[in-house]
């Protein structure tokens, strides 16, 4: 069923029953909270007495007596008189038989129907004949005993009914058309809402469905919620694609990476096994070879295991106290090393004193390594690496300096992803997560990494650790 149709249903329903409650209700509240006679009961309560009295072969003090009497036990509220048409008491069940002239009489009824809105008391008279004969019925009563509050409609004619009806279906259709403006107008929404839902589609080309709903309500709030979760589906599912090639990509490098160095060793070995070589320098150039693509290869391995360690988390520290001056010291003899008899020039800073950081030292060792290769790697046209140590009572730094190519300013933002390369087509470099593991390891230390980069001018990263 349509939400349309079960408001409607709903709305009939609950108009009928709310109707019939209201009945009952007031009935039985009034029965219960508005005790005392109404003025529609007094009429036939005089009328059933005449009856009785019309009954008795003559309407004497003695005949009367026991049929009012009567009445005023069971109405002791009610002061009951027969009168005659003299305006004489015949019979009062007060006792007082009072005289009346036609004027009091008129005075009693003057004020009627008023005198049921005052503290007055009320009086009902009722007329009838006996040979010729006019007596009365006078019932008076305090206006304490009446019901304290009643409502009455007159309708003598049935098109009068319609003064009635017409208000009472304005009144009861406002609340209708009010109450289906308002659900009209959520559905709607509701609608909108669902349509935009359907239409999701993560694909960051198609073309995003944005709802416009300005209020403040809690549709307003959920179509809000829905652009901003739309949004978000879509670049984190970008995200995922665009991750998902680096790995692609990763995985075909990878995998020319390790073939390359192996046909090289291969040839070697075989060369070395076969006697195929000149002399003795021959024999150790060729080894030589082999050692260096053994070393490069098992560098690849150490980072695919990073790429593994960094999926499951495993980013563990050790820490304790460790000398950070001495490390990059060690490190900078290592790299001029390395260096030597090559064309780079090695330009080491350290300060005199020891700088002491409770930290990780093989990692961090290992994030420096990365800073430097990468630097030696991408950065030797520039013929200059630096290292330099700094600090400032609050953090560390620890700076990586070349003037090579470096990195164009569009791919700063993104050079600390993880297999993100500047030129990522080009194989045989390294598989892009140097940089991913510098960052992890700078944050697991609550630290940082930056870069500063002129292409041709100076490429620094500078690697911030909290004292
Ligand atoms: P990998 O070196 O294994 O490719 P990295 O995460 O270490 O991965 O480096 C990511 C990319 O950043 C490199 O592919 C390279 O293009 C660029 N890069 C890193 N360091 C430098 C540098 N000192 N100079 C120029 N480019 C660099």
């Amino acid at each position: 069923m349509k939400l349309r149709t079960k408001l409607w249903l709903l709305l009939v329903v609950s108009t009928a029953a709310s109707m019939i409650l209201f009945g009952f209700s007031s009935v039985w509240i009034g029965k219960v909270a508005n005790k005392g006679y109404a003025l529609f009961q007094l009429n036939p309560l005089a009328q059933s007495v005449v009856d009785l009295v019309e009954q008795q072969p003559v309407f004497g003090p003695d005949t009367v007596k026991p049929i009012l009497d009567q009445a005023h036990a069971e109405h002791p509220a009610i002061r009951w008189m027969w009168l005659d048409d003299q305006g004489r008491s015949i019979y009062d069940t007060a006792g007082l038989n009072p005289v009346y002239s036609f004027k009091d009489l008129a005075m009693l009824m003057q004020q009627l129907p008023k005198s049921y809105l005052t503290d007055a008391d009320v009086h009902v008279l009722t007329q009838t004949d006996k040979d010729g004969k006019s007596y009365f019925l006078l019932l008076s009563l305090p206006a304490s005993a009446m019901k304290q509050g009643e409502v009455y409609f007159l309708i003598r004619k049935i098109s009068s009914l319609l003064t009635l009806t017409i208000p009472l279906i304005l009144a009861f259709s406002l609340p209708f058309l009010l109450a289906i403006w308002l659900f009209s107008s959520i559905n709607r929404r509701i609608r909108k809402l669902n349509r935009a839902l359907n239409q999701l589609n993560i694909q960051h080309d198609s073309p995003t469905v944005t709802l416009i709903d300005a209020s403040k309500d809690e549709l307003g709030q959920i179509s809000r919620h829905y652009n901003e979760m739309a949004l978000r589906i879509r670049s984190q599912f970008t995200e995922i694609q665009q991750f998902e090639s680096k790995r692609k990509l990763l995985l075909s490098n990878l995998s020319h990476d390790l073939r390359t160095p192996l046909t090289t060793m291969l040839g070697c070995a075989e060369m070395i096994r076969t006697g195929n070589y000149k002399d003795q320098h021959e024999l150790q150039s060729r080894a030589k070879i082999i050692l260096q693509r053994c070393r490069y290869m098992d560098k690849l391995l150490d980072q695919m295991l990073d790429i593994s360690r960094l999926d499951a988390d495993d980013l563990t520290l050790r820490l304790a106290h460790h000398n950070l001056s001495e490390i990059v010291r060690k490190i900078a003899v290592e790299y001029f090393m390395i260096l030597d008899g090559g064309q780079v020039v090695l330009d080491v800073d350290t300060p005199d004193e020891d700088i002491h950081l409770y930290m990780d030292a093989p990692l961090i060792e290992r994030a420096l390594r990365n800073l430097l290769d990468n630097a030696i790697r991408y950065g030797k046209d520039g013929r200059y690496l630096g290292i330099r140590l700094t600090a400032d009572g609050q953090s560390v730094s620890v700076i990586v300096k070349d003037k090579g190519k470096g990195i164009p300013p569009e791919h700063q933002a993104h050079i600390f992803e993880r297999f993100y390369r500047v030129d990522s087509g080009r194989s045989g470099e390294g598989l892009g997560i140097g940089l991913a593991i510098v960052k992890d390891i700078s944050l697991a230390h609550q630290g940082n990494v930056e870069l500063s980069s002129t292409p041709n001018v100076e490429t620094v990263f500078r690697i911030k650790l909290p004292c």
